[in-house]
């Protein structure tokens, strides 16, 4: 067996080309320009580029975009009072503060002042509070975009086995309540968890958002399990230059698996996207109207039961 790649790059285009048209209806019918701030504290070179690459995407789409980046030792106070300068900035729909801080500034105090209806991470201890109770809420871009995933290759996860490997607030724990609400029956995996091999091998699907590379072994799969690998972790290539991996054994696994995500090119981008389909999400359910259109992430976000209430009350006119 051969697994078959789910190309990330390739959805999560899609799924940003149907939020700028989400935004140029927006602009149209209300005369709404979504803004995104992103803040960045310090130089460090992933956060950077992350930044980066997220305001390009937010212009892409037709966002109004501000970039803050605050020098490493910029006092809490500073980095909260500007926070609270966006939380009543009316042309701000979402907030996001790039992880992780430096270790001088309590990164609860800073995420917990973010105004919850502006936290297009999803974050915010309310927002994880609703997405665990079946509320609406902004639920964290990643399990969101692993969800997507998923659901291209298998429409109706009710009854799966899966295993999530890693319980962060920001993959893991928030992946789990996800697939839990879409059927699945969920072992969430962490590193004291034993027989981790046994219990990929039982399950239908493996996520593994643990941050060790080369940890889930071509042997430790279901044959024709769907695998995405949210890892990222820098490794060096056979002519000693730098390169990104996941933390699935990409070779062995294609051997074995039914689909398989790359690292890099398979949950990154579709983080980015949903990043941007938050803040389009922030921006209506902000002035108290909802947005629902056909579409691909529509499906995922009724399927989280999230945006079942949404009613159609800006649909193209065109
Ligand atoms: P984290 O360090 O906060 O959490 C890691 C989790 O994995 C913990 O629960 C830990 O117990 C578990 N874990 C670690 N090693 C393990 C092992 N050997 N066996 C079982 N469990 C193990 O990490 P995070 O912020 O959730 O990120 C996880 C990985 O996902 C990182 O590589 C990160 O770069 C990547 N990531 C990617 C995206 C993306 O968009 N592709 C987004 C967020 C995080």
């Amino acid at each position: 067996m051969t697994a078959i790649p789910i190309n990330g790059n390739a959805i999560a285009g899609r799924i940003r080309a149907r939020v700028a048209r989400e935004v140029a209806l927006l602009k149209r019918q209300r005369d709404i320009t979504p803004g995104l701030a992103v803040v960045l504290v310090g130089d460090d070179p992933a956060s950077s580029v992350y930044v980066r690459t997220k305001a390009r995407h937010a212009q892409a789409v037709g966002f109004t975009s501000q970039q803050f980046l605050l020098p490493v030792h910029v006092a809490e106070t500073e980095l909260l009072t500007l926070i609270q300068a966006l939380n009543i900035d009316d042309s701000v729909d979402g907030i996001l503060v790039q992880l992780p801080l430096p270790s001088h500034i309590d990164r609860w105090r800073v995420l917990e002042a973010i105004d919850p209806s502006k936290d297009v991470d999803g974050f915010h201890p309310y927002n994880a509070g609703r997405l665990a109770a079946g509320r609406p809420a902004l639920v964290p871009c990643t399990p969101l975009g692993v969800l997507h995933l998923i659901k291209t290759v298998v429409s109706d996860l009710n009854g799966l086995d899966v295993v999530v490997i890693g319980r962060s607030n920001i993959v893991g724990k928030p992946l789990a309540v996800l697939l839990g609400d879409a059927g699945c029956t969920v072992t969430g995996a962490q590193l004291q968890t034993r027989n981790l091999p046994d219990l990929c091998r039982q399950s239908d699907i493996v996520v593994s958002a643990a941050g060790s590379a080369g940890l889930v072994r071509g042997d430790w799969l279901k044959p024709g399990a769907i695998v995405i690998d949210v890892g990222i972790n820098r490794a060096i290539d056979s002519t000693g230059a730098p390169k990104l991996v996941g933390d699935v054994a990409f070779t062995e696994a294609t051997k074995r698996a039914g689909y398989i995500t790359p690292v890099p090119g398979g949950v990154g981008p579709m983080t980015v996207a949903y990043l941007l389909a938050n803040t389009v999400s922030a921006a209506v359910s902000r002035r108290g109207f909802q947005l629902s259109l056909d579409h691909e992430h529509d499906q995922v976000r009724s399927s989280c039961r999230r945006w079942q209430d949404c009613a159609a009350d800006l649909q193209a006119t065109t």
